[in-house]
Protein backbone atom coordinates (compact mmCIF):
# COMPACT_ATOMS: atom_id res chain seq x y z
CA UNK A 1 0.00 0.00 0.00
CA UNK A 2 0.84 3.43 -0.55
CA UNK A 3 -0.47 7.19 0.45
CA UNK A 4 -0.62 9.94 -2.05
CA UNK A 5 -1.96 13.17 -0.57
CA UNK A 6 -3.36 16.03 -3.12
CA UNK A 7 -3.61 19.37 -1.26
CA UNK A 8 -6.26 22.09 -2.75
CA UNK A 9 -3.98 23.70 -5.49
CA UNK A 10 -3.27 20.21 -7.07
CA UNK A 11 -6.99 19.72 -7.40
CA UNK A 12 -8.28 23.92 -8.04
CA UNK A 13 -9.83 23.25 -10.83
CA UNK A 14 -10.94 20.29 -13.77
CA UNK A 15 -8.01 20.47 -15.08
CA UNK A 16 -6.07 19.72 -12.14
CA UNK A 17 -8.25 16.52 -11.44
CA UNK A 18 -7.41 15.15 -14.27
CA UNK A 19 -4.19 15.64 -13.99
CA UNK A 20 -4.44 13.79 -10.37
CA UNK A 21 -5.66 11.19 -12.43
CA UNK A 22 -2.63 10.64 -14.96
CA UNK A 23 -0.61 10.71 -11.62
CA UNK A 24 -2.57 8.12 -9.53
CA UNK A 25 -2.90 5.95 -12.97
CA UNK A 26 0.47 5.06 -13.26
CA UNK A 27 0.34 3.00 -10.19
CA UNK A 28 -1.82 -0.06 -10.05
CA UNK A 29 -0.67 -1.52 -6.68
CA UNK A 30 -2.94 -0.88 -3.90
CA UNK A 31 -3.15 3.16 -3.38
CA UNK A 32 -4.86 5.37 -0.33
CA UNK A 33 -5.34 8.55 -2.11
CA UNK A 34 -6.01 11.18 0.33
CA UNK A 35 -7.25 14.65 -1.00
CA UNK A 36 -7.98 18.02 0.76
CA UNK A 37 -10.85 20.35 0.01
CA UNK A 38 -10.36 22.05 -4.10
CA UNK A 39 -8.53 25.60 -4.10
CA UNK A 40 -9.54 27.87 -1.41
CA UNK A 41 -12.69 26.03 -0.53
CA UNK A 42 -11.66 25.87 3.37
CA UNK A 43 -11.34 29.59 3.44
CA UNK A 44 -14.76 29.60 1.79
CA UNK A 45 -16.23 27.91 4.20
CA UNK A 46 -15.17 29.64 7.33
CA UNK A 47 -16.38 32.48 5.61
CA UNK A 48 -19.66 30.62 5.67
CA UNK A 49 -19.51 29.56 8.95
CA UNK A 50 -19.08 33.00 10.17
CA UNK A 51 -22.35 34.03 8.06
CA UNK A 52 -24.24 30.81 9.28
CA UNK A 53 -23.19 32.13 13.10
CA UNK A 54 -23.88 35.32 12.96
CA UNK A 55 -28.04 34.21 11.31
CA UNK A 56 -27.12 36.52 8.18
CA UNK A 57 -29.18 34.31 6.05
CA UNK A 58 -28.69 36.34 2.83
CA UNK A 59 -25.04 36.04 3.27
CA UNK A 60 -25.30 32.31 4.05
CA UNK A 61 -27.09 32.18 0.97
CA UNK A 62 -24.34 34.32 -1.24
CA UNK A 63 -21.67 32.11 0.58
CA UNK A 64 -23.09 28.93 -0.13
CA UNK A 65 -23.68 29.85 -3.52
CA UNK A 66 -20.86 30.83 -4.25
CA UNK A 67 -19.02 27.36 -3.15
CA UNK A 68 -21.73 25.40 -4.50
CA UNK A 69 -21.40 26.84 -8.23
CA UNK A 70 -17.49 26.68 -8.19
CA UNK A 71 -17.82 22.35 -7.29
CA UNK A 72 -21.00 21.97 -9.58
CA UNK A 73 -18.52 23.97 -12.16
CA UNK A 74 -15.48 21.51 -11.47
CA UNK A 75 -18.10 18.40 -12.10
CA UNK A 76 -19.65 19.41 -14.61
CA UNK A 77 -16.35 20.28 -16.68
CA UNK A 78 -14.83 16.60 -15.96
CA UNK A 79 -17.96 14.26 -16.92
CA UNK A 80 -21.30 14.31 -18.50
CA UNK A 81 -23.71 14.22 -15.51
CA UNK A 82 -20.91 14.84 -13.00
CA UNK A 83 -23.29 17.23 -10.88
CA UNK A 84 -25.25 14.62 -10.50
CA UNK A 85 -22.72 13.24 -7.65
CA UNK A 86 -22.23 16.33 -5.35
CA UNK A 87 -26.25 17.04 -5.60
CA UNK A 88 -26.66 14.92 -2.86
CA UNK A 89 -23.94 16.43 -0.24
CA UNK A 90 -24.97 19.69 -1.12
CA UNK A 91 -28.51 19.29 -0.13
CA UNK A 92 -27.23 18.12 3.17
CA UNK A 93 -25.16 21.00 3.51
CA UNK A 94 -28.13 23.43 2.61
CA UNK A 95 -30.47 21.86 4.99
CA UNK A 96 -27.48 22.06 7.86
CA UNK A 97 -27.50 25.79 6.85
CA UNK A 98 -31.23 26.19 7.57
CA UNK A 99 -30.97 24.74 10.95
CA UNK A 100 -30.54 26.89 14.23
CA UNK A 101 -27.02 27.00 15.18
CA UNK A 102 -26.00 26.18 18.96
CA UNK A 103 -23.59 28.67 20.85
CA UNK A 104 -20.33 26.44 20.09
CA UNK A 105 -18.71 27.48 17.35
CA UNK A 106 -15.67 25.15 16.86
CA UNK A 107 -18.66 22.63 16.90
CA UNK A 108 -20.75 24.08 14.44
CA UNK A 109 -17.19 25.05 12.20
CA UNK A 110 -16.64 20.95 12.74
CA UNK A 111 -20.23 20.24 11.22
CA UNK A 112 -19.68 22.56 8.21
CA UNK A 113 -16.03 22.83 6.78
CA UNK A 114 -15.48 19.44 6.24
CA UNK A 115 -18.29 19.38 3.12
CA UNK A 116 -15.25 21.31 1.67
CA UNK A 117 -13.35 17.58 1.70
CA UNK A 118 -16.43 15.40 0.74
CA UNK A 119 -17.55 17.25 -2.02
CA UNK A 120 -14.31 17.22 -3.51
CA UNK A 121 -13.54 13.54 -2.61
CA UNK A 122 -16.69 12.98 -4.27
CA UNK A 123 -15.86 14.58 -7.25
CA UNK A 124 -12.30 12.94 -7.51
CA UNK A 125 -13.94 9.36 -6.56
CA UNK A 126 -16.41 9.55 -9.31
CA UNK A 127 -14.05 11.03 -12.49
CA UNK A 128 -11.77 7.89 -11.98
CA UNK A 129 -14.46 5.57 -12.08
CA UNK A 130 -15.53 7.21 -14.89
CA UNK A 131 -12.12 6.94 -16.55
CA UNK A 132 -12.09 3.57 -15.38
CA UNK A 133 -9.39 3.91 -12.78
CA UNK A 134 -11.66 1.59 -10.01
CA UNK A 135 -11.78 2.76 -6.69
CA UNK A 136 -13.70 3.42 -3.43
CA UNK A 137 -14.85 6.17 -2.19
CA UNK A 138 -14.56 6.23 1.58
CA UNK A 139 -15.69 8.41 4.77
CA UNK A 140 -12.67 8.82 6.67
CA UNK A 141 -15.06 9.65 9.31
CA UNK A 142 -16.09 6.11 10.01
CA UNK A 143 -12.31 5.26 10.98
CA UNK A 144 -10.26 7.80 11.98
CA UNK A 145 -11.54 8.27 15.32
CA UNK A 146 -10.69 11.14 17.51
CA UNK A 147 -11.90 13.38 20.79
CA UNK A 148 -14.17 16.17 20.61
CA UNK A 149 -11.65 18.78 20.77
CA UNK A 150 -13.06 20.44 18.20
CA UNK A 151 -10.92 22.30 15.31
CA UNK A 152 -8.03 20.73 16.83
CA UNK A 153 -9.22 17.10 17.51
CA UNK A 154 -6.81 14.29 18.77
CA UNK A 155 -6.41 10.94 17.09
CA UNK A 156 -7.52 7.97 19.18
CA UNK A 157 -4.83 5.57 17.62
CA UNK A 158 -5.94 2.37 18.58
CA UNK A 159 -9.65 2.60 17.09
CA UNK A 160 -8.47 4.49 13.96
CA UNK A 161 -5.88 1.35 13.54
CA UNK A 162 -8.43 -1.28 14.45
CA UNK A 163 -11.40 0.23 12.16
CA UNK A 164 -9.05 1.30 9.49
CA UNK A 165 -7.52 -2.36 8.92
CA UNK A 166 -10.47 -4.59 9.38
CA UNK A 167 -12.03 -2.03 6.31
CA UNK A 168 -9.08 -2.73 4.44
CA UNK A 169 -8.67 -5.76 4.66
CA UNK A 170 -12.26 -6.84 4.00
CA UNK A 171 -12.42 -5.01 0.86
CA UNK A 172 -12.16 -6.14 -2.59
CA UNK A 173 -10.95 -2.99 -3.91
CA UNK A 174 -7.11 -2.23 -4.18
CA UNK A 175 -7.63 2.02 -4.63
CA UNK A 176 -9.37 4.08 -2.33
CA UNK A 177 -9.69 7.82 -2.25
CA UNK A 178 -10.62 9.47 1.47
CA UNK A 179 -10.71 12.73 2.74
CA UNK A 180 -7.78 14.60 4.40
CA UNK A 181 -8.45 16.67 7.34
CA UNK A 182 -11.34 15.26 9.15
CA UNK A 183 -12.68 12.66 11.65
CA UNK A 184 -15.05 11.94 13.97
CA UNK A 185 -16.00 11.16 17.50
CA UNK A 186 -16.83 8.31 19.13
CA UNK A 187 -20.48 9.58 18.84
CA UNK A 188 -20.14 10.07 14.85
CA UNK A 189 -19.75 13.82 15.45
CA UNK A 190 -17.59 15.38 12.53
CA UNK A 191 -14.20 16.76 14.05
CA UNK A 192 -11.13 18.47 12.12
CA UNK A 193 -7.51 18.26 13.08
CA UNK A 194 -6.55 21.62 12.69
CA UNK A 195 -5.70 23.99 9.37
CA UNK A 196 -3.66 22.09 6.88
CA UNK A 197 -4.23 19.12 8.58
CA UNK A 198 -4.14 16.89 5.27
CA UNK A 199 -0.73 16.08 4.98
CA UNK A 200 -1.39 15.00 8.74
CA UNK A 201 -4.38 12.59 7.74
CA UNK A 202 -1.88 11.23 5.29
CA UNK A 203 0.47 10.17 7.74
CA UNK A 204 -1.55 8.69 9.57
CA UNK A 205 -3.23 6.50 6.90
CA UNK A 206 0.66 5.48 6.21
CA UNK A 207 0.98 4.41 9.83
CA UNK A 208 -1.82 2.72 10.38
CA UNK A 209 -1.78 0.76 7.09
CA UNK A 210 2.13 -0.08 7.31
CA UNK A 211 2.50 1.80 3.37
CA UNK A 212 5.46 1.92 1.86
CA UNK A 213 5.46 5.61 1.50
CA UNK A 214 3.53 8.90 1.81
CA UNK A 215 4.07 11.06 -1.66
CA UNK A 216 2.83 14.46 -0.70
CA UNK A 217 2.02 15.97 -3.93
CA UNK A 218 2.85 19.53 -4.03
CA UNK A 219 2.85 22.87 -6.48
CA UNK A 220 6.85 22.89 -5.95
CA UNK A 221 9.14 20.08 -7.10
CA UNK A 222 10.12 18.86 -3.87
CA UNK A 223 11.34 20.95 -0.02
CA UNK A 224 13.57 23.97 -0.99
CA UNK A 225 15.93 25.77 0.92
CA UNK A 226 13.17 28.78 1.34
CA UNK A 227 9.85 29.35 0.61
CA UNK A 228 9.91 30.40 -3.22
CA UNK A 229 7.39 32.64 -2.71
CA UNK A 230 9.64 35.14 -0.34
CA UNK A 231 13.35 33.88 -2.13
CA UNK A 232 12.53 33.29 -5.21
CA UNK A 233 16.21 31.16 -5.90
CA UNK A 234 15.18 28.74 -3.83
CA UNK A 235 16.58 25.78 -4.89
CA UNK A 236 15.72 21.72 -3.75
CA UNK A 237 16.88 19.79 -1.10
CA UNK A 238 16.96 16.32 -2.16
CA UNK A 239 17.06 14.27 0.52
CA UNK A 240 16.64 15.24 4.22
CA UNK A 241 16.45 13.03 7.65
CA UNK A 242 13.23 12.99 9.84
CA UNK A 243 15.18 14.78 12.11
CA UNK A 244 15.78 17.54 9.67
CA UNK A 245 12.32 18.09 8.70
CA UNK A 246 11.22 18.17 11.58
CA UNK A 247 13.49 21.24 12.72
CA UNK A 248 12.06 22.88 9.81
CA UNK A 249 8.11 22.33 10.45
CA UNK A 250 9.12 23.58 13.62
CA UNK A 251 10.50 26.53 12.84
CA UNK A 252 7.51 26.89 10.74
CA UNK A 253 8.55 25.56 6.98
CA UNK A 254 4.70 25.51 5.88
CA UNK A 255 5.51 22.70 3.20
CA UNK A 256 4.67 20.25 5.57
CA UNK A 257 1.96 20.30 8.38
CA UNK A 258 4.45 20.30 11.96
CA UNK A 259 2.45 16.83 13.07
CA UNK A 260 2.88 14.95 9.52
CA UNK A 261 6.40 13.32 10.49
CA UNK A 262 6.12 11.96 13.55
CA UNK A 263 3.79 8.63 12.79
CA UNK A 264 6.31 8.61 9.60
CA UNK A 265 9.30 8.38 11.79
CA UNK A 266 7.84 6.17 14.53
CA UNK A 267 7.01 3.63 11.74
CA UNK A 268 9.47 4.32 9.36
CA UNK A 269 7.96 5.21 6.77
CA UNK A 270 9.21 7.62 4.27
CA UNK A 271 7.96 10.48 2.96
CA UNK A 272 8.05 12.10 -0.51
CA UNK A 273 7.32 15.50 -1.53
CA UNK A 274 6.84 15.55 -4.97
CA UNK A 275 5.80 17.88 -7.80
CA UNK A 276 2.28 17.20 -9.05
CA UNK A 277 3.15 19.42 -12.22
CA UNK A 278 5.99 17.57 -13.16
CA UNK A 279 5.29 13.62 -11.62
CA UNK A 280 8.55 12.22 -13.06
CA UNK A 281 10.91 14.32 -11.33
CA UNK A 282 11.95 12.83 -8.00
CA UNK A 283 10.99 15.52 -5.33
CA UNK A 284 12.57 15.38 -2.26
CA UNK A 285 12.62 12.33 0.23
CA UNK A 286 12.51 12.37 3.95
CA UNK A 287 13.97 9.23 6.05
CA UNK A 288 15.48 8.01 8.87
CA UNK A 289 19.42 8.54 7.76
CA UNK A 290 22.29 10.22 9.39
CA UNK A 291 21.77 13.41 7.25
CA UNK A 292 25.07 12.92 4.89
CA UNK A 293 24.42 15.27 1.92
CA UNK A 294 25.78 18.14 3.13
CA UNK A 295 22.90 20.74 3.46
CA UNK A 296 24.01 24.78 2.65
CA UNK A 297 21.79 27.32 4.86
CA UNK A 298 18.08 26.35 4.89
CA UNK A 299 15.89 29.63 5.23
CA UNK A 300 12.61 29.80 7.37
CA UNK A 301 10.53 33.41 7.78
CA UNK A 302 8.04 33.54 9.88
CA UNK A 303 6.02 36.64 9.40
CA UNK A 304 3.36 38.68 11.72
CA UNK A 305 4.77 38.56 14.70
CA UNK A 306 4.93 39.79 18.04
CA UNK A 307 7.84 40.19 20.71
CA UNK A 308 6.21 39.96 23.92
CA UNK A 309 8.45 40.98 27.26
CA UNK A 310 7.27 39.63 30.52
CA UNK A 311 9.16 40.88 34.28
CA UNK A 312 8.22 40.84 37.41
CA UNK A 313 6.50 43.69 38.93
CA UNK A 314 8.85 43.81 42.33
CA UNK A 315 12.62 43.54 40.88
CA UNK A 316 12.56 39.20 41.62
CA UNK A 317 14.49 37.40 39.55
CA UNK A 318 12.70 35.37 36.98
CA UNK A 319 12.77 31.71 38.08
CA UNK A 320 11.01 28.40 37.40
CA UNK A 321 7.66 29.65 39.86
CA UNK A 322 7.34 32.87 37.60
CA UNK A 323 8.17 30.46 34.43
CA UNK A 324 5.50 28.10 35.43
CA UNK A 325 2.49 30.62 35.79
CA UNK A 326 3.76 32.57 32.56
CA UNK A 327 3.54 29.53 30.52
CA UNK A 328 0.59 28.48 31.32
CA UNK A 329 -1.21 32.28 30.63
CA UNK A 330 0.08 31.26 27.22
CA UNK A 331 -1.32 27.68 27.01
CA UNK A 332 -4.62 28.74 28.32
CA UNK A 333 -4.85 31.47 25.28
CA UNK A 334 -3.77 28.25 22.96
CA UNK A 335 -0.49 30.61 22.07
CA UNK A 336 2.35 29.32 21.08
CA UNK A 337 5.96 30.56 21.59
CA UNK A 338 8.30 30.83 18.44
CA UNK A 339 11.32 32.05 20.43
CA UNK A 340 11.95 32.30 23.78
CA UNK A 341 14.85 33.81 25.90
CA UNK A 342 15.07 34.57 29.59
CA UNK A 343 17.46 37.00 31.40
CA UNK A 344 17.42 37.44 35.42
CA UNK A 345 14.95 39.30 35.16
CA UNK A 346 13.23 39.11 31.87
CA UNK A 347 11.05 36.46 29.69
CA UNK A 348 10.78 37.50 25.95
CA UNK A 349 8.67 35.27 23.31
CA UNK A 350 8.06 35.87 20.00
CA UNK A 351 4.56 34.34 19.22
CA UNK A 352 2.16 34.61 16.13
CA UNK A 353 -0.05 37.68 15.71
CA UNK A 354 -3.49 36.58 16.78
CA UNK A 355 -6.73 37.98 18.27
CA UNK A 356 -6.33 35.73 21.02
CA UNK A 357 -2.82 38.05 22.43
CA UNK A 358 -4.99 41.39 23.63
CA UNK A 359 -6.60 39.15 26.14
CA UNK A 360 -3.39 36.84 27.06
CA UNK A 361 -1.64 40.28 27.69
CA UNK A 362 -4.35 41.32 30.07
CA UNK A 363 -3.70 38.06 31.68
CA UNK A 364 -0.15 38.70 32.22
CA UNK A 365 -0.49 42.28 33.30
CA UNK A 366 -2.47 41.34 35.77
CA UNK A 367 0.69 39.65 37.46
CA UNK A 368 3.75 41.38 35.17
CA UNK A 369 5.22 44.39 33.67
CA UNK A 370 4.44 43.57 29.71
CA UNK A 371 5.65 45.29 26.60
CA UNK A 372 5.71 44.32 23.52
CA UNK A 373 6.37 45.11 19.82
CA UNK A 374 4.19 44.39 16.62
CA UNK A 375 5.02 44.53 13.03
CA UNK A 376 7.73 41.73 13.30
CA UNK A 377 9.15 38.96 11.08
CA UNK A 378 10.89 35.72 12.28
CA UNK A 379 13.85 34.61 10.39
CA UNK A 380 15.15 30.89 11.36
CA UNK A 381 18.66 30.12 9.04
CA UNK A 382 19.68 26.67 9.95
CA UNK A 383 23.14 25.37 9.18
CA UNK A 384 23.73 29.19 8.80
CA UNK A 385 27.12 30.14 7.67
CA UNK A 386 28.62 33.84 8.30
CA UNK A 387 27.93 34.54 4.21
CA UNK A 388 24.02 34.20 4.53
CA UNK A 389 23.67 35.32 7.37
CA UNK A 390 25.24 38.45 6.00
CA UNK A 391 23.17 38.59 2.68
CA UNK A 392 19.97 38.13 4.78
CA UNK A 393 20.17 40.84 7.28
CA UNK A 394 21.84 43.66 5.21
CA UNK A 395 19.83 46.33 5.95
CA UNK A 396 17.81 44.81 8.05
CA UNK A 397 17.41 46.03 11.88
CA UNK A 398 17.39 42.78 14.53
CA UNK A 399 15.32 43.32 17.50
CA UNK A 400 16.39 40.16 19.38
CA UNK A 401 18.43 37.09 18.22
CA UNK A 402 19.75 33.29 19.39
CA UNK A 403 22.10 31.76 17.60
CA UNK A 404 23.02 27.86 18.52
CA UNK A 405 25.70 25.33 17.01
CA UNK A 406 23.29 24.66 13.69
CA UNK A 407 20.79 27.37 13.78
CA UNK A 408 20.29 31.25 13.91
CA UNK A 409 16.92 32.35 14.56
CA UNK A 410 16.71 36.54 14.22
CA UNK A 411 13.55 38.88 15.32
CA UNK A 412 13.68 41.59 12.74
CA UNK A 413 12.11 44.56 11.74
CA UNK A 414 9.62 44.14 9.22
CA UNK A 415 10.67 45.67 6.01
CA UNK A 416 10.60 44.66 1.64
CA UNK A 417 12.61 41.99 1.20
CA UNK A 418 14.87 43.19 -1.50
CA UNK A 419 17.20 39.35 -3.44
CA UNK A 420 19.46 40.79 -6.43
P1 LIG B 1 -1.00 21.86 -0.14
O1 LIG B 1 -1.58 22.13 -1.48
O2 LIG B 1 -0.59 20.46 0.04
O3 LIG B 1 -1.86 22.38 0.98
P2 LIG B 1 0.80 23.92 0.73
O4 LIG B 1 0.34 25.14 0.02
O5 LIG B 1 0.40 23.76 2.14
O6 LIG B 1 0.36 22.66 -0.12
O7 LIG B 1 2.39 23.78 0.62
C1 LIG B 1 3.07 24.12 -0.55
C2 LIG B 1 3.61 25.54 -0.43
O8 LIG B 1 4.52 25.60 0.66
C3 LIG B 1 4.43 25.98 -1.62
O9 LIG B 1 3.62 26.54 -2.62
C4 LIG B 1 5.43 26.98 -1.02
O10 LIG B 1 5.07 28.31 -1.31
C5 LIG B 1 5.32 26.76 0.48
N1 LIG B 1 6.62 26.54 1.12
C6 LIG B 1 7.01 27.11 2.30
N2 LIG B 1 8.24 26.72 2.63
C7 LIG B 1 8.67 25.89 1.66
C8 LIG B 1 9.86 25.12 1.46
N3 LIG B 1 10.88 25.16 2.33
N4 LIG B 1 9.93 24.34 0.37
C9 LIG B 1 8.93 24.28 -0.51
N5 LIG B 1 7.77 24.97 -0.39
C10 LIG B 1 7.63 25.76 0.69
N1 LIG C 1 -8.62 21.80 3.49
C1 LIG C 1 -7.95 21.98 4.77
C2 LIG C 1 -7.31 23.36 4.83
O1 LIG C 1 -7.30 24.08 3.84
C3 LIG C 1 -6.95 20.91 5.06
C4 LIG C 1 -5.75 20.88 4.13
O2 LIG C 1 -5.84 21.39 3.01
O3 LIG C 1 -4.72 20.34 4.49
O4 LIG C 1 -6.84 23.71 5.89
MG1 LIG D 1 -1.59 22.93 2.76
Amino acid sequence: MKVFKFGGASVKDAAGVKNLAKIVEQHDDSLMVVVSAMGKTTNAMEALVEAYMMRDLSLVSERFGTVMDYHIQISEALFDGGVSCISELLSLLEDKLKTEPSLNYDFEYDQIVPFGELLSTTIVSAYLNVVGYTNEWIDIRKYIRTDDCYRSANVNWDLTAHLLKSEIEFSQKQVFVSQGFIGSTENNLTTTLGREGSDYTGAILAHVLEAEYLAIWKDVPGVLNADPRWYPKATKVKELSYWEAIELTYYGAQVIHPKTLKPLQNAQIPLLVKSFVDASEPGTIIKSSEQHEYLGPIYVLKQDQVLISVSPKDFSFIIEESLSVIFQIFSKHRISLNLMQTSALNLSVCVDDSNRLEAAIADLQQQFVVRYNVDLELLTIRHYTNESIDKMLCNKEVIDSQVSRKTARYVLKKTEWLFD
